[in-house]
């Protein structure tokens, strides 16, 4: 069992696995009514500092009320911006695809150091299926 988040805390571990796995702090929505996590992509862009692009924004949100846990739904979201700052918005299938899946596993592995805690039977079929595959390969 993991304990709730509150928002400050939530926010200092994104900053910690952002800088960690070399990626921008995401943005963050704080929500007490949210009962899921989810990554989003917005309507609004900002301008690459770089290239002067403009590149949509994205957040994002979770609260201290998740159904999944505060703390795995962060990791799973994170994976999310990860995957986003990588590859660009992965769509339907491929959002929850091997791409996205072995950022996941890297994220959890980083966090937990054991694959074993992260309750991947809640995740997605999808990624459920490629672990437990990824697992089977390393037996
Ligand atoms: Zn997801």
């Amino acid at each position: 069992m993991t304990k709730p988040l509150t928002k400050s805390l939530a926010l200092e571990r994104l900053t910690a696995l952002a800088q960690r796995f070399k990626v921008p702090v995401p943005r963050l929505e704080w929500s007490q009514r949210a009962r899921y996590g989810q990554y989003i992509l917005s309507e609004t862009t900002a301008l690459n500092p770089v290239t002067q692009n403009p590149v949509p924004l994205t957040r994002i949100r979770l609260g201290a009320n998740l159904t999944t846990g505060s703390e795995n739904a962060l990791l799973h979201e994170f994976a999310h911006h990860v995957a986003y700052t990588r590859h660009g918005w992965l769509r339907g299938k491929k959002a929850h695809g091997a791409l996205y899946t072995e950022i996941l596993i890297d994220v959890v592995q980083a966090w937990y150091g054991d694959l074993a805690k992260y309750p991947w039977h809640r995740e997605y079929k999808q990624v459920y299926d490629y672990v437990r595959s990824q697992a089977r390969r390393a037996a």
